[in-house]
C-alpha cells in the first residue's frame, strides 16, 4: 500500500537514495595540481620575516576573503576550532575569566574558552532564532565576565545589535562563531566581525571547505596581529612583528597549507551560488511546511539573513498526535537508509546542551584538580540540568533538523520529504498506538559532590 506508512508495513515514499553532495570539481583539481607543480606546499616559517604570514596561496585566499566582504583582516587557520582558540587568546582571556557561551552548538564553541583557563557560562537561547537570548546573557554578567562567544547556529544570525549593546554597556569583548553561516549579513553588516573578532569553518561538512580549515576575520589591527602570532609560534617574533612587543603570547602551529588555500579560493568563488540554492530550497520548505500545524519553520525577520547550514523545524507533539522521536523515526522509515549525515531526512534534537557533557558536570577540563573551574575558588559553578530550559526543551522535545537543503538536491527531492511527512502525520494515532516511545534519556550523574561555596 503506497499510502500506508512504511513503519506500519506500507511502502516507502522513495526507494532511491538522495544524491550525495559533491564539492570538488575541475577548478579545485586544477588549483591543487598548480600548487603541486610549484613544489611549495607551505611557505610558513615560525620566525620573523616574510614567511611569518605564509605563502602565496594563503595570502591570496585571505585577501580574497577580506575584500569580498569588506573585512579589514582575514587570517586563515587549519580549523575553526583552532580559530576559536586563537580568538579567545587574542582577546586576552585569562584563567578565571568568565565567557558567556551558547549551550546549543558544537562543543568547540565553549571548550575553546577552557584552553585559556576561561570558564564558559551558558546562557539560554531564543526559542525562535535558537541563538543566544540577549536577556539571558545580561542576567549572567558578573565582575568576572570578560566576553561573549556568540554562535550563529544552523545558518541563522544572532541578534547582534542587542548583543553589542550589552557588550558595550559592560565593556565585554565579543567573538562570533559563524562556522555555520558564511557569507551572510545581519542588518546589512557581514557577520563574523560585527563583534570584535570571529570566523568561519572550512571543514568538509560546511558550505564551502578545503577538507579542514578556517578563516578568522576582524576589523581590529591589534586582534589581527595577536591572531597571526598565536597561529604561528608567535613567541619567536613577539619583539619584531609590526614593532609591537607582546611577550605574553604563546603560539601554536595553526597554519593552513598552500593546497588547502588554493582549494579554498575556488570554493569561495562558489559560495554565493551555494547560498542562493539553499535559500531557494528553504523557501520551498517554508511554504510547504506551513500546511502542517504541528511543524513550525523559522522565517528570519527583516534584516536577519540565513545561510541554511541545515533547516531547523520546531515540532509540537500535541498537535501532531505523536512524539517527536517517533515522528522522526517514522519519516526516516519512508526512505532508504541514508548514505551519510548529509542525506539523513530528519534528525532530532541537534546536540545535547553542552553543559550536560561530563567536562562541565565533573568540572575538570585540564589536569585532575578541577582546573579552570577551581580558579575562582569562592564560586561554585552550576551546570545542572535546568539552567537553560529553552535549549533543553528544544533538544529533548521540539527540535528537528534536515540537512536536505544542499546541492545537488532539488525541489523534487524535498517534495518526497513533504509527502513522507504528510503520510506519517495522517497516521500519527495509529503509529503511536503501535509503538512505545522511549524518550527517557540518560542524564550524566556527576561524581563530584558540590561543596559549600556560593552557588551561581
Ligand atoms: C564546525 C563548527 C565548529 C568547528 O569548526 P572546525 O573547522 O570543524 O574545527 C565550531 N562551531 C560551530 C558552530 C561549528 O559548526
Amino acid at each position: 500500500m503506497k499510502n500506508y506508512p512504511a513503519i506500519l508495513g506500507g511502502q516507502k515514499t522513495r526507494n532511491t537514495s538522495f544524491l550525495a553532495r559533491k564539492t570538488m570539481f575541475k577548478e579545485e583539481i586544477k588549483a591543487v595540481t598548480d600548487v603541486m607543480h610549484t613544489d611549495n606546499l607551505s611557505s610558513f616559517l615560525g620566525a620573523p620575516g616574510n614567511s611569518f604570514l605564509g605563502g602565496e596561496k594563503v595570502i591570496e585566499f585571505e585577501n580574497f576573503w577580506k575584500k569580498k566582504y569588506g573585512f579589514k583582516h582575514a587570517i586563515s587557520v587549519n580549523s575553526w576550532t583552532s580559530g576559536l582558540m586563537i580568538t579567545v587568546g587574542a582577546i586576552g582571556i585569562e584563567p578565571g575569566d568568565e565567557v558567556i557561551c551558547s549551550p546549543y552548538s558544537m562543543s568547540a564553541s565553549a571548550t575553546s574558552v577552557l584552553f585559556y583557563g576561561g570558564i564558559p557560562i551558558f546562557a539560554d537561547v531564543d526559542p525562535n532564532t535558537y541563538n543566544l537570548d540577549p536577556i539571558s546573557i545580561e542576567k549572567l554578567i558578573t565582575k568576572n565576565t570578560k566576553a561573549i562567544l556568540v554562535v550563529h547556529i544552523f545558518g541563522g544570525t544572532a541578534d547582534m545589535n542587542k548583543i553589542m549593546l550589552i557588550a558595550d554597556k559592560y565593556n565585554l569583548k565579543v567573538i562570533e562563531d559563524a562556522a555555520q553561516s558564511p557569507g551572510i549579513s545581519y542588518k546589512n553588516k557581514p557577520i563574523g566581525a560585527i563583534g570584535h573578532i570571529g570566523g568561519f569553518s572550512l571543514n568538509y561538512h560546511k558550505h564551502i571547505h578545503c577538507g579542514e580549515g578556517g578563516m578568522i576575520v576582524t576589523n581590529d589591527d591589534d586582534l589581527a596581529l595577536k591572531s597571526q602570532l598565536i597561529r604561528n609560534h608567535g613567541e619567536n617574533c613577539a619583539e619584531v612583528l609590526d614593532k609591537k612587543y607582546l611577550p605574553n603570547i604563546i603560539g601554536g602551529n595553526y597554519r593552513l597549507t598552500e593546497i588547502q588555500a588554493a582549494i579554498g579560493i575556488e570554493q569561495l568563488k562558489k559560495l554565493d551560488n551555494i547560498l542562493n540554492n539553499r535559500i531557494n530550497l528553504a523557501n520551498y520548505l517554508h511554504t510547504k511546511l506551513s500546511n502542517f500545524d504541528c511543524l513550525e519553520s523559522y522565517i528570519p525577520e527583516e534584516g536577519f539573513e540565513h545561510a541554511y547550514y541545515v533547516f531547523p523545524i520546531k515540532f509540537n507533539s500535541e498537535l501532531a498526535g505523536m512524539s517527536r522521536n517517533l515522528f522522526v523515526k517514522s519519516v526516516n522509515e519512508e526512505f532508504v537508509d541514508a548514505t551519510g549525515w548529509e542525506s539523513t531526512p530528519l534528525a532530532e534534537g541537534y546536540v545535547k546542551p553542552l553543559y550536560l557533557n561530563p567536562i562541565y558536570q565533573e568540572q575538570i577540563a585540564i589536569g585532575s584538580k578541577g582546573y579552570p573551574f577551581n580558579v575562582n575558588n569562592d564560586i561554585n559553578y552550576n551546570y545542572s540540568k535546568g539552567i537553560c530550559p529553552v535549549v533543553e526543551k528544544l533538544y529533548s522535545e521540539q527540535m528537528i533538523i534536515t540537512p536536505l537543503i544542499r546541492d545537488p538536491l532539488t525541489e523534487d527531492d524535498l517534495k518526497d520529504l513533504i509527502s513522507a511527512i504528510s503520510k506519517v502525520l495522517k497516521y500519527s494515532k495509529e503509529i503511536s498506538n503501535n509503538f512505545i516511545d522511549d524518550q527517557n534519556e540518560t542524564i550524566y550523574t556527576p561524581v563530584k559532590v558540590a561543596s559549600e561555596k556560593n552557588v551561581r
